[in-house]
């Protein structure tokens, strides 16, 4: 739907697949590319690349985005509706699914760098309306949440049930951008957040999720009848590797040891196979885990979503690309 009007309860998450080139380590150890994007639905596996008579798999979905597609191209197709429907005042949230490696972070990126252009654009554009834009940063590590724009406030803050805004992080610093300069810079001071731990805590960025939320307000101007004010989140996450989703994987096998399952990620795949199945999914676990919790008024109901689902080529990597494309089935 347009974004502001009038959206069916019934709407489908968004699901978008990209395919990332192989990079220069997979290029140079045996790998091959296993997955070509055959269309702008179509994803397939060969399992031989030199005999396209081979047996292969095909998935098919509403858009498909291969290695020679920008993060641009992704943004536009999809994505960009979701994020501006938070200028109307209705919560929207953009994932980043995928195993580790596999592009998350480099595409959330560029979704929240092209989200804020158009953010401030719409704002210059909509001169009738004051605007307000407030930022907060979050990481979920283990079930517990540290706040990234406030180092000092430790790794385990609590969670309370606010009788009017949800589920809230208790004294996690909300900053007030005063343009768009000054967001991008808390933008980046989470990102640089995120990355102390991950060279403190080996491998944090594989088993953490990344919240940054962009709090919307924006109330009409004087002069006018219908004094309207709409506020809404926007959320982008940054989820952590989805071989932390299940200790099994797509042929029922248990996946080696060490491969810690996580609590949040299982959750969400949960949540949002069961959002997608719609009114007859009956109760959806969103207080099971910190990240649904934190997430739930961003979530289903009126919310809108997208998931980016980003996998690597590699023939190495193929049992994980399964269950990634497995999980977009599901969700969309
Ligand atoms: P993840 O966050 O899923 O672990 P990253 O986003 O860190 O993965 O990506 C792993 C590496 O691959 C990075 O060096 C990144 O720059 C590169 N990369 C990921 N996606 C793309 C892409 N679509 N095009 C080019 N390089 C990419
Ligand atoms: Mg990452």
């Amino acid at each position: 739907g347009t974004p502001g009007g009038p959206r069916a309860r019934e709407e489908k998450i968004v699901v978008t697949i990209r395919l990332r080139p192989l990079n220069k380590k997979e290029q140079s150890s045996k790998d091959h590319v296993a997955w070509e994007c055959t269309d702008d639905h179509t994803i397939v596996y060969r399992p031989n690349p030199h005999d396209r008579a081979a047996q292969s798999t095909c998935f098919t979905f509403d858009k498909v985005f291969g290695p020679d597609c920008s993060t641009e191209a992704v943004y536009e197709d999809g994505v960009k509706t979701v994020a501006l429907s938070a200028l109307m005042g209705i919560n929207a949230t953009i994932f980043a699914y995928g195993q580790t490696s596999s592009g998350k972070t480099y595409t959330m990126r560029g979704i929240t760098e092209k989200a804020v252009n158009d953010i401030y654009t719409h704002m210059m554009n909509t001169p009738e309306r004051d605007f307000k834009i407030k930022i907060s940063g979050l990481e979920i590590y283990n079930e517990n949440v540290r706040d990234l724009l406030n180092s000092e406030s430790g790794r385990n803050l609590k969670l309370l049930d606010d009788p009017e805004k949800g589920t809230v992080v208790e004294k996690l610093v909300e900053e007030t951008a005063k343009d768009d300069q000054h967001l991008r810079h808390l933008i980046h001071i989470c990102d640089a957040q995120r990355q102390v731990g991950e060279t403190a805590l080996n491998d944090t960025s594989s088993r953490s999720h990344q919240i940054i939320r962009l709090t919307i307000e924006s109330t009409l101007r004087e002069n006018s009848d219908c004094v309207r004010s709409y506020v809404a989140s926007l959320n982008f996450v940054d989820l952590a590797g989805s071989e932390r989703a299940s200790q099994t994987n797509a042929d029922g096998v248990r996946l080696r040891e060490g491969c810690h399952i996580n609590l949040s990620l299982m959750t969400l795949t949960t949540v949002i196979r069961k959002l997608s199945v719609g009114k007859r999914s009956g109760h959806i676990p969103y207080r099971d885990s910190k990240l649904t919790r934190i997430l739930q008024h961003s979530l289903g109901g009126n919310a809108r979503t997208a998931i980016i689902c980003t996998l690597s080529p590699a023939s190495s990597h193929v049992e994980q690309s399964r269950n990634t494309l497995f999980f977009a089935t599901r969700a969309k």
